[in-house]
């Protein structure tokens, strides 16, 4: 098991499509418990996706209220209802906004034993599966924001990329 450097705003493997797992092998098993470590590395980290450690596989671990675990090849075939809350990204760290996702989701995928499962899960726990699986897509919690807010949330992240330095640490050395 290692723990790897996250991947940051900026970077193009945040931006490519992942491909689908193939027969579930040892690798598929070993990508699963490097993502897990690498989360359980981070102080507030809720989920992490494969090409958030430069990986291009649909793979994500999640840990929420004591509970944690892996996804492989994470289908949403299901969702219903709709909610905002903040939410924030280990790849665009110190940046924080509301965004609408699906209250309940219905998703299948395989565990970390290789078992084909579905679960239905709402609320934040919904929110984290939403969030990873539009990773696996390319897609940032900012390209879901309302256009207004989207428009500053680019303007700090410009200022981000030119600087080079994520805002909260920024603001530490103030
Ligand atoms: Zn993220």
């Amino acid at each position: 098991m290692a723990t790897f450097p996250i991947r940051l705003f900026g970077d193009p493997v945040l931006r490519t499509r992942a491909s689908e797992v193939g027969p579930f092998d040892g690798s598929v098993q070993k990508l699963m418990r490097d993502l897990m470590e690498t989360l359980s590395s981070t102080p507030n980290g809720a989920g992490l996706a494969a090409p958030q450690i430069g990986i291009l596989k649909r793979v994500f671990a999640w840990r929420y209220e004591g509970e944690s675990g892996c996804l492989a090849n994470p289908r949403i075939i299901d969702s219903a209802g709709s909610v905002v809350d903040e939410e924030g990204c280990l790849s665009i760290p110190g940046i924080y906004y509301p965004v609408e996702r699906a209250r309940d989701i219905k998703i299948a995928g395989l565990d970390e034993s290789g078992n084909e499962i579905e679960a239905t899960v709402s609320d934040y726990k919904a929110r984290i599966f939403q969030h990873e699986s539009d990773h696996l897509d390319g897609i940032l919690f900012i390209d879901r924001l309302e256009p207004e807010t989207q428009k500053e949330a680019k303007r700090i992240l410009r200022e981000y990329l030119t600087i080079g330095v994520p805002p909260t640490q920024r603001r530490d050395v103030l």
